[in-house]
């Protein structure tokens, strides 16, 4: 059985990824589970530096640290929006750029800023990028996206952060109106982990 300890301390994506993997020989460990609580500084300039830094340092600590996990893949994420009309950002700055601001401050002001864009330049994409340190191998990353558009308001419940206002075309609403499973199928988080998976498949590396 291949161990994967996923370097993020959110529950949610935990519970993603075991439903993705389910199936496969495969024991998923949280990293609070191997006792990682360092803080991990996100000072990369891409979603993959900053996937791969993430993945690193805890691959680093279970080196140092952790030896009868010394087999396992470390795989980490990192995500964010970015608005063509704001030239690509809030980008990998995403959590960050809110400031004291809620998430419904902020999108409340990116709508009022935007009340003038036209729906043709109104695009914008929630970007993934998954990263996976495997002993004796290099560090695989990867990219997926998910393209919508801004909404002209803030719509639904589900989901979380930029969520509310980020409308996809295709299914007539926003991801915050969508179930979790109906988000994950198409999501930039559930595509890119399901394509890391396949990628590691493919390369006998689970
Ligand atoms: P991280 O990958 O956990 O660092 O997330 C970065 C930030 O991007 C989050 O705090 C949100 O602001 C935003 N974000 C990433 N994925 C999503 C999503 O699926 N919905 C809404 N916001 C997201």
């Amino acid at each position: 059985m291949r161990q994967i300890i996923f370097a993020t301390t959110n529950k949610d994506k935990v519970r993603e990824i075991k439903e993705i993997l389910s199936g496969l020989d495969v024991e998923l460990i949280p990293m609070q589970e191997i006792g990682f609580e360092g803080e991990i500084e996100e000072n990369g300039t891409t979603f993959e530096e900053n996937a791969a830094i993430k993945a690193e340092a805890v691959a680093a600590f279970v080196k140092e640290h952790k030896p009868e996990y010394a087999d396992a893949i470390v795989m980490a994420d990192d995500s964010g929006l970015e608005i063509d009309a704001m030239g690509k950002m809030p980008g990998v700055l995403s959590h960050r750029w809110l400031g004291e601001r809620t998430y419904t401050e902020a999108m409340t002001d990116i709508i009022r800023e935007m009340k003038d864009v036209p729906e043709q330049e109104r695009t914008a994409r929630f970007v993934c990028s998954i990263a996976a340190v495997v002993p004796g191998h290099k560090t695989y990353t990867l990219r997926r996206t998910i393209e919508g558009t801004v909404a002209h308001e803030i719509r639904g419940e589900g989901g979380f952060g930029y969520d509310p206002f980020f409308y996809v075309p295709e299914y007539g609403c926003t991801t915050a109106e969508m179930t979790s499973e109906q988000k994950n199928a198409i999501s930039h988080r559930g595509k890119g982990l399901r394509a890391m998976r396949d990628l590691l498949l493919f390369e006998s590396l689970l």
